[in-house]
């Protein structure tokens, strides 16, 4: 992912792992600005619900004009 600061692509240092929240990653950009992400699991199911909530508001936005 790129760096929050500059934009530049960074690289992961360290992943520490935790059985209840999720991954936690310590990275790296080319101008050495470090920051920390976490990585969670999302069920399918929830990424589907929200997908097809996204296409029903496109959908009564369309049909509002
Ligand atoms: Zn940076």
């Amino acid at each position: 992912m790129k760096c929050p600061v500059c934009g530049a692509w960074s690289l992961v240092k360290t992943t520490r792992e935790s059985p209840t929240f999720g991954h936690t990653r310590r990275r790296e950009c080319g101008n050495e600005h470090r920051f920390t992400t976490k990585e969670i699991f999302i069920p399918q199911e929830e990424i589907d619900k929200e997908r097809r909530s996204r296409l029903e508001n496109m959908r009564e936005r369309l049909e509002s004009i």
